[in-house]
């Protein structure tokens, strides 16, 4: 080889090098991580093919008990953003040490400006609820129209070059969630369902939204005791309660007790649906059909 042919060579493997290391970086870059499903399923309607959404709880994970593993955590720090729901358990626990490892990841709270159900402080042994906030956002329209808009905003500071792209698929998500709305209106609208019984309260928001009354089985995130066992037992007779919802990573036995009791169904529900929006429907139709 002559010698410029040998600068030639070396010139193009410079370049065809420096191709490549640009390329994996950007790659990585394009990953966001979420807590659960349905929140995958939200933020890739805004977000479309230019991020990659990683998810922490596997479907049959329990969203309040949850732990990540340690590989889970390694993968994690490798995204650009966790658009975090703000207020469940498993980020409590698990965000603040994944933010000191990997201080290059952006938190976006996705539960930014929303109008919080606020409980009373709840003691968990060694722990305390953050001021026993609900976190099940996720399963009401109007609570995700807001973290719709929150996940836009986040990925238009990720990637500003595509903030209209982001921007056209929030208009188009949400004029999709009117008509969902407007469908669970319907549906609610022709049952005579008040009230509903369910042992882990998810749908603390779904009941606000639709003026519902949510009762729950659950006490402070623990299995009731004897005596608020049979106040419940006097409570679904008198509100005609016909069925006892459960979620499906959670124990159904109270909730079979209680039926049992007062001759009422027991139906699973999964609150960690990918299918978001055939969820809400199936919750809706679910909660319908519940009175007696
Ligand atoms: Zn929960």
């Amino acid at each position: 080889m002559n010698k410029p042919l040998i600068l030639l060579s070396l010139f193009a493997f410079v370049i065809l090098s420096s191709c490549n290391n640009a390329q994996i970086p950007e790659n990585e870059a394009k990953i966001i991580t979420v807590s659960i499903l349905p929140q995958k399923t939200i933020l890739e309607e805004i977000a479309g093919d230019k991020f990659q959404v990683n998810v922490l709880i596997p479907e049959e994970g329990n969203h309040e008990t949850y732990e990540p593993t340690a590989r889970q955590m390694a993968e994690t720090g490798k995204s650009v953003a966790y658009f975090k729901l703000g207020h469940l358990d498993f980020e409590l626990n698990w965000l603040d040490k994944l933010v000191k490892n990997y201080p290059e990841m952006k938190v976006v709270n996705t539960s930014k400006r929303l109008e919080l159900i606020v409980g009373e402080e709840i003691v968990h042994g060694d722990h305390v609820h953050a001021g026993g906030v609900d976190p099940h956002i996720w399963l009401s329209v109007s609570a995700v129209k807001l973290q719709a808009e929150n996940m836009t905003k986040g990925l238009m500071e990720l990637d500003p070059e595509n903030a209209e792209f982001f921007e056209a698929n929030l208009t188009r998500f949400s004029a999709s969630l009117d008509s969902l709305d407007q469908q669970i209106r319907e549906i609610l609208a022709t049952s005579g369902t008040r009230s509903f019984m369910i042992y882990h309260p998810s749908l603390g928001y779904f009941a606000r939204d639709y003026n519902l009354e949510q009762i729950a089985i659950e006490q402070e995130g623990k299995e009731p005791s004897p005596a608020y066992m049979k106040q419940l037992i006097d409570i679904a007779a008198e509100k005609n309660i016909g069925t006892i919802f459960v979620s499906s990573q959670f124990n159904k036995q109270s909730a079979l007790t209680i039926a049992g009791q007062i001759n009422a169904k027991v139906e699973e529900f999964n609150p960690i649906s990918p299918d978001w929006h055939n969820n809400m429907l199936s919750i809706a139709r679910q909660i319908a059909g519940s009175s007696r």
